[in-house]
C-alpha cells in the first residue's frame, strides 16, 4: 500500500516551468529519474520541484518504493517529454519513477504501476494511452524498464498496471494477481454471481469484473457449465475440450498475432504464467504443428507449445 501525497508547487514556480494550465490529459507518460544516487527518492525530487527546479523541467508525480508525491495539478502542461509543444508536453500527465540506490527498485516500479492505474481510472484512459518518454522524443526513458532491469520490461510493466488495485481513500492498494481481491468469495459464490449476470457477458469482461486470474476464472466457468448441465437436464456426457496449461515455473510465454509466423521476432506480447500460479486456456484452433490459438486478455493469440516447452495439453 502506498500513499499519494500532495505537495503542489507554488504558482510562481509553476509558471516558470510549464506551458500553461490547459492540459487535456490525453496520456500518461512514464519516466525513470536517471538518478541512482542514495537519497534521490520521491521526497527529494518533490523538494527539488517545490524549490524551483534548476533545470527547465517539471513533472506531475514522483514515486519511489515508499510513496508517491504529486507536484502539479493534472491541468499543468509540464516540461518532461522533450517534444516542445507536442502532445507529450502539452497533453500528458507525467510520472517519474525513482531509481535511488538505497531504495527497493522493484517496489518502486510496482508503486509506479499502481499509480499509473489510479491515474488511468481518474482520467478514464485505456492502457493504450500509457506511453514511454521514448514515444515522444526518442529519449531512452524509462531507461531501466526499457532494458528489462530485474526482469521487468515495458510489457511486464503494463501487465503490472493492469493487475494493480483501485484507489481507496487516497491510497493505492496493491493488488497482486496471485492474491485475487475476491479471495473471500468461493468458486461457488462467483459462479452464482456469473449466472445472475452480475458480471456482464463475455469471458474477459466477467474475469476482469471478478478480478481473478485466468486459471481461477476457468474454475468458475467450469462450475457455471456444470450447473448449466444440471439445470437444463442435458445428457450427463459432456463433450471434452482441449486446454493448454502453462506451468507456474514459466516466467513468460511469447504470444503471436494469428496472422504472423510464430517466430521470436514476430512476438507482440508475453503471457506471465509465473505471476498467476500457472495459466490455462482453451485450445481454440491448431493452425500448425505445435502451435495453438487461445483467447487472451488482448484477444486471440497463437502460442508455441512444442514438446521442448513445458506446456501441457489436456482434455476435459
Ligand atoms: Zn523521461
Amino acid at each position: 500500500m502506498v500513499a499519494i501525497k500532495r505537495q503542489i508547487v507554488s504558482s510562481s514556480v509553476g509558471s516558470r516551468v510549464t506551458s500553461g494550465n490547459s492540459n487535456p490529459q490525453n496520456y500518461i507518460t512514464v519516466h525513470q529519474t536517471g538518478n541512482t544516487r542514495a537519497g534521490a527518492n520521491a521526497e527529494m525530487h518533490a523538494r527539488l520541484q517545490s524549490n524551483g527546479n534548476s533545470r527547465s523541467a517539471s513533472w506531475h508525480y514522483q514515486v519511489d518504493d515508499k510513496e508517491a508525491i504529486q507536484s502539479f495539478e493534472h491541468t499543468a502542461q509540464c516540461w518532461a517529454a522533450g517534444d516542445g509543444r507536442g502532445p507529450g508536453n502539452m497533453q500528458s500527465v507525467h510520472v517519474e519513477i525513482c531509481i535511488n540506490s538505497d531504495g527497493d527498485y522493484v517496489q518502486a516500479v510496482k508503486n509506479g504501476a499502481a499509480l499509473v492505474k489510479v491515474l488511468m481510472d481518474q482520467m478514464k484512459l485505456p492502457i493504450s494511452r500509457v506511453k514511454q518518454h521514448w514515444d515522444w522524443s526518442g529519449k531512452n526513458c524509462p531507461q531501466q524498464i526499457r532494458a528489462g532491469q530485474k526482469g521487468i520490461g515495458w510489457n511486464d510493466f503494463l501487465e503490472l498496471v493492469e493487475g494493480s488495485g483501485e484507489q481507496v481513500a487516497g491510497e493505492v492498494v496493491e493488488n497482486k494477481p496471485s492474491k485475487p481481491s475476491t479471495g473471500k468469495k468461493t468458486i461457488s459464490q462467483m459462479a452464482d454471481e456469473v449466472i445472475a449476470k452480475k458480471h456482464g457477458d463475455g469471458h474477459d469482461n466477467r474475469r476482469k469484473s471478478l478480478g481473478i486470474s485466468a486459471a481461477e476464472y476457468e474454475k468458475v466457468r467450469a462450475e457455471v457449465n456444470r450447473r448449466a448441465g444440471v439445470d437444463t437436464s442435458k445428457p450427463a456426457a459432456k463433450p471434452t475440450k482441449e486446454y493448454v496449461q502453462l506451468p507456474a515455473s514459466a516466467k513468460t510465454w511469447r504470444t503471436y498475432r494469428t496472422n504472423v509466423q510464430p517466430v521470436a521476432k514476430n512476438s507482440d506480447w508475453s503471457l506471465t504464467p509465473s505471476a498467476f500460479g500457472g495459466l490455462e486456456y482453451e485450445v481454440l484452433a491448431r493452425p500448425q504443428k505445435d502451435v495453438v490459438t487461445i483467447n487472451t486478455s488482448r484477444g486471440r493469440r497463437n502460442i508455441y507449445v512444442g514438446s521442448n516447452t513445458s506446456a501441457r495439453i489436456v482434455r476435459k
